[in-house]
């Protein structure tokens, strides 16, 4: 008899979280399939400090990662999904057989406004790096930063507005810095404790926060606020608003075209054998922490699925952060009902290993293993 198939689609945070997972849960007996057309897992989150010059987003070989988890790795891209056959249709022109598929695809990135400048880990040094020289040299003396509402990643804005200030600070430069969240208090995904933490960390870098602000962008240097206020920064930079996949055969949810997934992390009405998990899931935080948990869970239904171990309980996410500033970072964490924080903590020492801006089960010891491997200068 062949071995159960486990086909992982996307090898980034949540895909291979859930390979080691399993292989951990299910050894030699679960037969793990990774599918992603790049090179490498990115470790995005460091992506916020390219532009001052420190080091950023790290790579890993998908060869190397496949090799020591005991997977397969196919370098090619999913298109489709054939549930009804247990088939995915790749890029390539190929079909590939599964026992149990995990969509871990990652999301895809809209631009919330037209006239400004989007910030992601692929355009890190070109959309903020030049701003920086431009704020230390005295260039550029305002900056608008606007956290778009729907889905988006919570912490990177909040640590550019943070860094920028400090670094024009330390250059005895001045830059006006205002801060527009739609939210009604910032990194509300964290809770109050981490809101109000946040709240004294802006003000005390003198940026001005707007919270539950619908800013209209009307052009490169004008942003109109609300009827009574209407801003001219010379910089305007937004993050994107994080949207699902384009897969045959799987459709996802409106408004962002996200794929619901239910209480174990199964995509929602299907036969209980297709899973998701991270970015391109309908759960309302948008988190490499919260990716892995949903990981964890998923491998876990799949290892259940192939007569290993109990079915898992419900996903109890909890969210962590460590949220840089320019300074000492901030550690925070929460448990999340609905989508928000709740019982926040917030830690100026961390609480969990320091290096991690991604709070993981397996990949993060996985990774400080790689780490102390081939270590970085
Ligand atoms: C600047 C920045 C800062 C962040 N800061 C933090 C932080 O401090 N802490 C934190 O926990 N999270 C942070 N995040 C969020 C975190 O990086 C994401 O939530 C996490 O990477 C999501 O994991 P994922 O596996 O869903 O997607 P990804 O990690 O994006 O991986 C998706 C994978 O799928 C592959 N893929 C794409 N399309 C296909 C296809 N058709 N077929 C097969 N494979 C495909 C991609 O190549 C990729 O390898 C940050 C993100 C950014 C960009």
């Amino acid at each position: 008899m062949s071995p159960f198939s486990a086909v992982i689609c996307g090898a980034g945070i949540a895909g291979v979280e859930a390979a080691l997972r399993l292989r951990r849960l299910a050894g030699a007996d679960v037969e793990v399939t990774l599918v992603d057309p790049g090179e490498s897992l990115v470790y995005r989150p460091l992506a916020v400090r390219e532009p001052f010059a420190l080091s950023g987003v790290r790579r890993y070989p998908l060869r190397a990662i496949a090799d020591a988890i005991g997977a397969q790795w196919r370098q090619d891209g999913v298109d489709g999904v054939d549930p009804a056959a247990g088939k995915v249709h790749l890029a390539g022109g190929t079909e590939l057989g599964y026992d149990a598929l995990l969509l871990a695809l990652g999301g895809h990135e809209a631009s919330p406004h037209e006239h400004a400048h989007v910030f992601n880990d692929r355009n890190a040094g070109e959309t903020f790096h030049g701003i920086v020289q431009d704020i230390e040299d005295g260039y550029i003396t305002s900056l608008v930063l606007i956290e778009p509402d729907g889905p988006t990643w919570p912490l990177p804005l909040y640590e550019l507005a943070l860094m920028t200030a400090e670094r024009a600070y330390s250059m005895n430069a001045s830059c006006e810095i205002t801060f527009l969240t739609a939210r009604q208090r910032p990194l509300d995904a964290f809770g109050g404790g981490a809101a109000e933490a946040v709240e004294r960390l802006l003000a005390d870098a003198g940026i001005v926060l707007h919270a539950g602000a619908t800013p209209r962008v009307e052009g490169a240097r004008h942003v109109v606020v609300d009827q009574d206020t209407e801003l001219r920064p010379q910089r305007v930079v937004t993050l994107p608003r994080i949207t699902g996949p384009q897969l045959a055969g799987i459709s996802g949810v409106e408004p962002y075209g996200l794929l619901a997934i239910d209480d174990v992390c199964r995509v929602r009405d299907l036969d209980g054998r297709v899973f998701a998990a991270g970015d391109l899931t309908d759960f309302a935080v948008k988190h490499g922490g919260i990716s892995a948990q949903q990981a964890d869970t998923a491998a876990a239904g799949i290892a259940h699925l192939a007569g290993i171990g109990e079915a898992p309980g419900p996903f109890k996410p909890v969210v962590r952060g460590m949220l840089l500033t320019g300074r000492k970072p901030l550690f925070i964490s929460a448990h999340l009902a609905e989508g928000r924080g709740w019982h926040s903590e917030v830690h100026d020492e961390p609480p969990w290993q320091s290096d991690e801006k991604v709070v993981a089960e397996e990949l993060g010891p996985f990774l400080r293993e790689q780490d102390q491997a081939a270590p970085r200068p």
